[in-house]
């Protein structure tokens, strides 16, 4: 198989020789072979792409001054370049992460320009100066402005997509932006920038750097840097808000979690196949807001857990470059051992394994784990406290709604969830109790028009939606006098 290998950074709308000679290897977590490789930023290379989004955004007549409608027509013939390299896009993310393909093809290929769309609209559409009439005699001209450049840092398990939700509406809002992608997932966010180069965004609005964790903190408290927008662990994201508190820099963080499905009595199992995968099992498991804890009425749990343990083994594990597939291998080694390692731990506790638990058969390469399925367990053990991201799910019963709440808010986490019931109304009502930023009711998706994000471990501030867009902006106000 021909590599894809870069030599070059897009910095400052070009791209340029690196500052030093390292270079990233990318592995495929399906062959273990290499699949391409790209040149690590040093510290001169952020400063430089810091020094770029600096000066564009400091332009008295440049990129943040412009009307939101010259904006939106960069950002639809960015949207434009990245719809003709979706299928490439989807390809690569499927070849770096293992997300099968026919859902790289939604999210990594499909998502990035709804998202441009969505966010430019919002602009021309919203008023950015409110004048308030005031209470003491004047009126109060509030405006919104861009917050500046922005430090975004992004995970590897959906990297196209994160990274829309922080470019789209920074670019909208007329900030610019200095990206750093995961180690593991650096060849899409370079075909991206040949998009957005092809596009004609002005240069310095968005400035791609890859490297690794020292990398990324070295860009989060750069002096340049207005914003951080950061995805990724609850470990890092601490670190991240530990920087940003010290520096009073504002900061997003979506950070981990460790939601819960909660069956109602009256569920309709066999009808919920479809959604029901789609919350446990999707992306091989790694996605922060999968219901890994499945909560189930005692007097339906032995036939939960058999529809469960059905719907893991039925789901086709290989290549996830085949349309078929529908679980992939984990990103890398380390992240299978520590999936891996949460099985033993889960079994060492008592739990049930009732499929899974081991590697698939006949697969001798790549990072597989076969979906698992715990019963037997309780909130307690250690597999339903801590996200595991891998295909691993802990079954735990409830006597009544009640207790089935209490156990989903008992959590470190407060970032996704879903209540299943034949009466809308009434898993509607629970959902509304469930302690965490999101509850889907019978299915759950991350619709553009409404904020998502966390509480509590899970991170602070909101993506997607108009709120998305105001964590781009700061409010400036102009006391205009009373009428004379
Ligand atoms: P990670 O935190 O190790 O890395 C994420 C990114 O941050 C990478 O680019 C990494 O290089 C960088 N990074 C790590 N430490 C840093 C630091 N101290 N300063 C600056 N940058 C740093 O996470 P991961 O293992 O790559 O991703 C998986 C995690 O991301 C899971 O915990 C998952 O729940 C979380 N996640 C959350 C969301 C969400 O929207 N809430 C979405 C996807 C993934």
């Amino acid at each position: 198989m021909t590599t894809i290998d870069y030599r070059d950074f897009y910095i400052d709308g070009d791209w340029h020789a690196p500052g030093g000679s390292d270079t990233l290897s990318v592995t495929s977590p399906t062959t273990e072979e290499r699949i391409g490789s790209v040149p690590v930023s040093t510290r001169a290379d952020i400063d430089a792409a810091v020094a770029a989004a600096r000066r564009t955004f400091d332009d008295p007549t440049g990129w943040s001054t412009w009307h939101p409608k010259q904006r939106a027509e960069v950002l639809e013939r960015f949207a434009v370049e990245l719809e003709s390299r979706a299928e490439e896009t989807a390809r690569r993310v499927s070849l770096q992460n293992g997300m099968p393909i026919w859902l790289a093809n939604q999210f990594e290929g499909g998502f990035p320009a709804v998202l441009l769309r969505y966010f430019s609209s919002l602009m021309v559409d919203a008023p950015t100066v409110d004048e308030r009439a005031g209470m003491l005699g004047g009126t109060a001209r509030v405006t919104r402005r861009p917050v500046g450049v922005v430090g975004a840092v992004v995970p590897w398990n959906v990297p196209q997509a994160i990274t829309f939700l922080k470019l789209a509406p920074a670019l909208a809002a007329g900030c610019t932006v200095v990206l750093k992608p995961a180690e593991e997932t650096v060849l899409d966010a370079f075909l991206m920038a040949e998009a957005a180069h092809a596009a004609g965004l002005p240069a310095g609005v968005l400035n791609v750097v890859p490297g690794g964790r020292e990398i990324g903190a070295y860009l989060v408290e750069h002096p340049g840097v207005d914003k951080v927008s950061f995805t990724g662990s609850t470990a890092a994201g601490r670190s991240i808000a530990e920087t940003c508190g010290r520096l009073l820099r504002p900061v997003t963080l979506e950070l981990g979690g460790k939601s819960a499905a909660i069956l109602l009595d009256d569920v309709d199992l066999d009808g919920s196949l479809e959604s029901l995968f789609g919350v446990t099992f999707l992306n091989n498991g790694q996605i922060c807001w999968l219901n890994t804890r499945v909560l189930a009425p005692r007097s339906r749990y032995g036939e939960v857990v058999d529809t469960l343990t059905d719907l893991a083994r039925s789901l086709p594990i290989g290549d996830p470059l085949n349309p078929e597939t529908k679980i992939g291998p984990m990103v890398s080694a380390r992240q299978r051992e520590r999936v891996e390692g949460y099985i033993a731990t889960g079994k060492s506790e008592g739990g049930r394994v009732t499929t899974g638990g081991g590697r698939p058969a006949g697969l001798d390469r790549g990072f597989f784990v076969e979906p698992t399925v715990f019963a037997d367990v309780d909130n307690t053990a250690t597999i339903s406290r801590e996200e595991i991201f891998g295909p691993v799910l802990s079954v735990i019963p409830f006597s009544d709604e009640a207790e089935a709440l209490a156990i989903a808010n008992d959590s470190e986490y407060g970032l996704g969830g879903s209540v299943w019931s034949s009466d809308i109304e009434r898993a509607a009502t629970l959902a509304a109790q469930v302690k965490s930023g999101t509850v889907g009711v019978n299915h759950y998706s991350n619709d553009p028009v409404a904020p998502f994000g966390g509480i509590k471990s899970s991170g602070m501030g909101r993506e997607l939606g108009p709120e998305g867009l105001h964590a781009f902006q700061h409010l400036h106000t102009v006391y205009l006098p009373p009428a004379p």
